[in-house]
């Protein structure tokens, strides 16, 4: 992979007086295009008689963006300062989930949750905190090493923050937990998460007294979503947690209700304890197989997800799948219809509840998250343009392009399921409501 030294040498030879400013936008060009196609960079911007920096910048702009630049307004491309940090690349040793350090909030050290966690991890080192507080390395790629087991006093139910703009489709949330053990290189919470640590509720309990006191969206559907998920996977830690076995009887219980534990994992033996509920979804992220090898480290393949998925649906619960964050790479119809019509063999269509799909977008601040903790990524060398919402997505025709494919041929395959678009600009999701 080019260096950042060597770019800077080669602008400066061409263009040996620049601002600051005008050469980091020349080197992040340079840089993306160079990691994208392999090219010298010699090739890339040759010398040329009377090169100025617009010029320059405008040949950039072009090899980097050839679908959107002459359309794209100006505003709309992303160059920030190239930098890397070596201490921050994410470790991809598998390795079991095993933290080193426990710490636990005095007020729950006493409950089942503390004792399973005491018991499961018999040589990490345990300390009893008066409340929650900053633990964990300061590095995000070392997590999983720190375990905080605490009392939630305020983060129990809200809406799905659907950021400004998007279409919306009603879900709502409870938030059990924060920190996941799996590196999707996509993830946000490697820009989100400022507490280097897995933090787990005691206190599902509370949690779960919300629930009858809300008022809930029903958005799209006959009766409110409810999901846990939204920042850690709600199954990879339910053998310690055993968030289930609270979870699916509370919700039996309330059939007006629906709930879905939102999933990469295979975790199931605690569903299958608890027996099937009707109102009770296992909502499975899925993606093309090349695309989960490539870029979904440490978690299942799609056959051994589905697998799983047909299990519980024979216990009486019902699915969800969620092609989130599709990603247009070369091939993507073939990729997204194989694992479409894989899932539509596997399972039982009658149980699939919802399906929804998502394009790839982000933050500005997780493009760089992403570049510096897993430099080799291929995800982010799409033309991803600042968009409506703040966010960076591929251009709209593209987007359009993949929706116009994708969702037809879900509604083809599961013809009697809810199939709807995620986080999208309301333009884009108004053909398929
Ligand atoms: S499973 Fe979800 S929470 Fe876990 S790393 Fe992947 S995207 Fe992040």
């Amino acid at each position: 992979m080019v260096g950042i030294r060597e770019i800077e040498t080669h602008i400066q030879t061409l263009l040996p007086i620049l601002g600051v400013n005008k050469q980091r936008e020349l080197v992040r060009l340079m840089y993306e295009i160079a990691k994208r196609d392999g090219a010298a960079l010699e090739d890339i911007l040759p010398a040329e008689k009377n090169l100025n920096f617009e010029r320059a910048k405008k040949i950039l702009l072009q090899k980097r963006y050839p679908r959107s630049f002459a359309a794209a307004p100006k505003n709309a491309f992303y160059l920030p300062k190239l930098e890397f940090d070596p201490a921050e690349r994410a470790d991809l040793t598998e390795r079991p989930f095993s933290p080193k350090k426990i710490y636990i909030e005095k007020a729950v050290q006493d409950t089942p949750l503390a004792d399973r966690a005491r018991q499961m991890f018999p040589s990490a080192q345990i300390e009893i905190i008066e409340k929650k507080q900053m633990v964990g390395s300061a590095n995000f790629s070392r997590r999983t090493e720190t375990l905080l087991i605490h009392k939630e006093q305020y983060d129990f139910v809200k809406p799905c923050p659907c950021s400004q703009g998007n279409a919306g489709c009603g879900y709502n949330l409870i938030n059990l937990g924060f920190g996941c053990r799996f590196e999707c290189e996509y993830c946000f919470l490697q820009q989100y998460q400022n507490l280097h640590a897995v933090l787990l509720p005691a206190n599902v309990q509370d949690f779960l007294a919300k629930i009858d006191q809300t008022n809930w969206r029903k958005g799209l559907f006959a009766r409110p979503r409810i999901g846990s998920g939204e920042f850690t996977d709600s199954l990879v830690f339910d053998e310690l947690t055993q968030y289930t076995q609270d979870i699916v009887p509370f919700f039996r219980a309330r059939p007006q209700l629906q709930f879905e534990f939102k999933t990469k994992s295979v975790c199931i033996d605690g569903l299958l304890r608890q027996g099937g509920a009707e109102n009770v979804v296992v909502g499975w992220s899925v993606n093309a197989p090349q695309f989960i090898k490539r870029v979904e480290h440490f978690t299942p393949d799609l056959t051994t997800r589905l697998e799983a998925a047909a299990e519980v649906a024979r216990a009486g619960y019902r699915l969800g799948f969620h092609f989130d964050p599709v990603v247009p790479f070369d091939g993507w119809k073939e990729g997204y219809t194989q694992a479409a019509e894989q899932i539509a063999q596997s399972v039982p269509l009658d149980k699939v509840a919802w399906i929804s799909v998502g394009i790839l977008r982000f933050s500005r601040e997780l493009k760089k998250a992403v570049e510096n903790r897993f430099p080799e990524n291929n995800i982010l060398d799409g033309e991803f343009l600042l968009e409506f919402d703040g966010k960076m997505r591929y251009p709209k025709d593209l987007r359009q392009e993949v929706y116009a494919y994708f969702v037809p041929l879900l509604r083809k395959l599961f013809a009697h399921t809810q199939v709807y678009i995620c986080m999208e600009d309301p333009d884009i999701v108004m053909p398929y409501l």
